[in-house]
């Protein structure tokens, strides 16, 4: 069996001592839980902060970005060693900001995920359509392709270390969630590439979905059988209504 996963990005939000504040208050509603695997992705410069906030409970940290070479000359860029080094579990990969904003690429991408899992990071990757991508009817065959590439020669044994994150472009930050059932066609589809890549693998890596995931509709995504938790962004700013998400998450 699959146990939910639910993850937080707080993309670039909250400051070193809001981040600990934040997570303190998390801890205190839901930091024992066992039954849904939990983590938060702050900003880098709160990650010291918050792996020492969070040492000992069961929520877990992750970073938003990495650079897949081990040093260099790469101003302004962090590299998987140093989150490791830090006590850091997650890394999220390919979120779709980087791809738009950032122009990250899924060559990129796959330079990332098996940098990643080198360093024991285990690796979050987003993918997911544009409006025009759906409304064109070219939701999976988009999907399909960046699936694909992030996991281009990634070992079989390390494919259930890496979690998908389903996240439609159109529902991301904008209140209007993909349905559970357009969720679950999607993610669905992407079982069935793992199950090609990986044969055997499709009924262990987790897949996430993402966009405007809230405490009251986390619950119908968590019924449909091929979701197993949510990248969530504006839901996971507060400690009770991202608490609120995970509670839900486990009825
Ligand atoms: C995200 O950024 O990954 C996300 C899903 O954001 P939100 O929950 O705010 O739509």
């Amino acid at each position: 069996m699959r146990k939910p996963f639910i993850a937080g990005n707080w993309k670039m939000n909250k400051t070193p001592s809001e981040a600990r504040e934040l997570v303190k208050k998390l801890k205190e509603i839901t930091g024992d839980r066992t039954d849904v695997d939990m983590a938060v992705c702050p900003n880098d410069v709160s990650l010291h902060g918050v792996v020492e906030e969070l040492a000992g409970s069961n929520i877990k940290v992750g970073a938003q970005n990495m650079h897949w070479k081990e040093s260099g000359a790469y101003t302004g860029e962090t590299a998987p060693g140093m989150l490791a080094d830090l006590g850091i579990e997650y890394i999220i990969i390919g979120h779709s900001e980087r791809r738009q904003i950032f122009n990250e690429t899924d060559q990129d991408v796959n330079r990332k995920v098996k940098s990643a899992l080198q360093y024991d990071l285990k690796p979050i990757i987003c993918v997911g359509e544009t409006l025009a991508e759906r409304e064109a009817g070219k939701t999976k065959e988009t999907v399909t392709f960046q699936v694909k590439a992030a996991l281009a020669g990634v070992r079989s044994e390390d494919i259930e270390k890496v979690t998908i994150a389903y996240e439609p472009i159109w529902a991301i930050g904008t209140g209007e969630s993909a349905s559970a059932d357009q969720a679950e066609d999607t993610i669905n589809k992407i079982r069935k590439i793992i199950a090609e890549l990986a044969p055997g693998k499709e009924s262990e890596i987790r897949i996430q979905y993402g966009g405007s995931v809230k405490p009251h509709n986390i619950e119908e995504f968590m019924s449909k059988p091929d979701i197993d938790g949510a990248l969530v962004g504006g839901a996971s700013l507060e400690a009770e209504s991202f608490a609120g998400v995970i509670e839900n998450a486990s009825k």
